[in-house]
């Protein structure tokens, strides 16, 4: 009988040439256990996922709580489910004013095709802005609207009428015209290795979005859910769109995303065509329940306030001369090493070491820390001691 490695490396699709390979047995709170219980402490969260830890006794009681009541009885719009309701009641409340309405959905990339669907229907506009090196998913409309040529490479064509601009540039914002259905964005970008817009620069971008009449559209899949140490980045920034997306962390690890907007914007939905949007399995009961249980208790942990202090044990530890650049927002970083080999072999000996990091989409001479918002401080200096000894070993005996 064929080992779960060896049928995961014959049967399972594979998507890399270099996949970790770390092989789970169990996860609980900040770490992941391999079949022989070597512990590994997850400093990356799935990628933004497991923001509560893994296997939160209150996300798992709500999961198999509302299992045992009812799993899916309907598509998308038609019943009402209490977890559902109460979540969009819940995050509505949370977003504020211009936030009524919400539509869930199962992933990121979902999140972000019903929001330009919505942004054209909308304005009645075709043409869609968005930025060199984002990262919004790899569905077709998502992909369109990616800014990674290399991504993209023999999957055209794509959407039409999808143009890119530079990120945290003022000049690039009079292409921002009245034929511009909307803009999306990251206000802090993930897979372009961690980079925030700067606040006067994302002001400006609401400004000149404002003055045509395009939507904003702020994709905070992976920068929202407290990954910043904000509930929703924007929030930070005191910078309002017209669309929000989230998905990732918002299921303390089950799969589920939301588009958001204002009643004016979502309406159009509802008819002409009737069934503007349809999902089977978008805001799965058991899912709702789990992103609520996850928002209470990073409310009622009081997590986002203990982000400060962990930040700040982040940016101290990686300040030695090896790490050329540390870039980051809360609990969301990058240390940029400045070699793909070396970061390679960073986070293979971090692995051996029982640490799990990453390098980024578009940006693979960095390594990613985005460790579950529950660390603990002193977790938390372990884990990035491991990763600077790795650092400096690499980098002093593997040429860049
Ligand atoms: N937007 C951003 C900013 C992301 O980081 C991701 C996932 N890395 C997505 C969209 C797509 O999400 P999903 O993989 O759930 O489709």
């Amino acid at each position: 009988m064929m080992s779960p490695r060896e049928l995961f490396l014959r049967h399972v699709a594979q998507t890399s040439e270099f996949p970790m390979l770390v092989e789970v047995a169990r996860a609980e709170g900040v770490y992941l256990y391999g079949p022989d219980g070597k512990r590994y402490l997850d400093l990356i969260s799935g990628i933004a996922v497991s923001n509560v830890g893994h296997c939160a006794p209150e996300v798992v009681q709500a999961v198999q709580e509302q299992a045992a009541r009812y799993m899916h009885t309907m598509v998308y719009g038609e019943f009402v489910m209490s977890p559902q309701a109460e979540l969009a009641g819940a995050l509505t409340e949370r977003l504020g004013e211009g936030f009524d309405r919400v539509y869930f959905v199962n992933s990121g990339s979902e999140a972000c095709e019903g929001a330009l669907k919505l942004a054209k229907k909308f304005t009645g506009r075709t043409q869609l802005l968005a930025f060199h090196e984002s990262y919004h998913g790899s569905t077709h409309g998502a992909l369109s609207v990616t800014g990674a040529p290399d991504l993209k490479e023999g999957y055209g064509p794509f959407l039409p009428g999808v143009n890119f601009l530079h990120f945290n540039d003022g000049a690039d914002l009079a292409k921002i015209t009245e034929e511009t259905a909307a803009v999306i964005v990251e206000p802090v970008r993930g897979e372009a290795g961690v980079v925030p817009g700067h606040p006067c620069y994302l002001r400006a971008l609401r400004e000149r979005c404002t003055e045509v009449g395009a939507l904003l559209i702020f994709d905070e899949i992976q920068c929202g859910m407290g990954r910043t140490g904000h509930l929703f980045a924007h929030q930070s920034y005191r910078v309002r769109p017209d669309i929000l997306l989230l998905a990732k962390g918002m299921g303390g690890g089950m799969p589920i995303g939301a588009f958001i907007a204002r009643e004016e914007i979502m309406s159009k939905l509802v008819k002409d065509p009737v069934l503007g949007h349809i999902s089977t399995f978008g805001g799965h009961p058991v899912n709702c329940a789990a992103a609520l249980a996850s928002l209470r208790k990073i409310e009622g942990e009081r997590l986002l306030e203990k982000v400060p202090v962990l930040e700040g044990i982040i940016r101290d530890k990686l300040d030695v001369a090896e790490v050329k650049e540390i870039r980051g927002r809360g609990l969301m970083f990058a240390a940029e090493i400045g070699d793909f080999d070396q970061v390679l072999a960073i986070i293979h000996r971090c692995v051996d070491h029982g640490l799990i990091t990453d390098w980024f989409l578009h940006c693979d001479t960095a390594v990613r820390i985005a460790p579950p918002l529950t660390i603990t401080p002193a977790e938390l200096a372990d884990g990035i001691d491991v990763l600077v000894e790795a650092i400096q070993t690499i980098v002093a005996g593997v040429p860049a």
